[in-house]
């Protein structure tokens, strides 16, 4: 089986592998590479469009109502700013 999840900007369902999970901890937000963090997570595409309007759209502020620190959106933008 392969688990589709929800990207919070294009709101497609997409392949776990497609996505990044951000994890809301008690020390605050993290993004869970290892897809092993049991606690409240949202899901975006590794996908540069994506993630530029997220921060636009502040769709993880949205997804866990509440504010989230902008190096969770830093940090996204870098890995998919790689790919030249
Ligand atoms: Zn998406």
């Amino acid at each position: 089986m392969n688990p589709q999840r929800m990207c919070v900007v294009c709101r497609n369902l997409v392949p776990r592998e497609k996505l990044f999970r951000v994890a809301k901890t008690s020390d605050g937000f993290c993004i869970d590479f290892a897809n092993k963090i049991n606690s409240r997570g949202a899901y975006i595409c590794k996908d540069k469009n994506c993630i530029l309007s997220a921060r636009k759209k502040s769709a993880f502020e949205r997804s866990f109502s509440s504010k989230i620190d902008s190096k969770i959106y830093d940090t996204l933008e870098e890995l998919v700013n790689d790919d030249k």
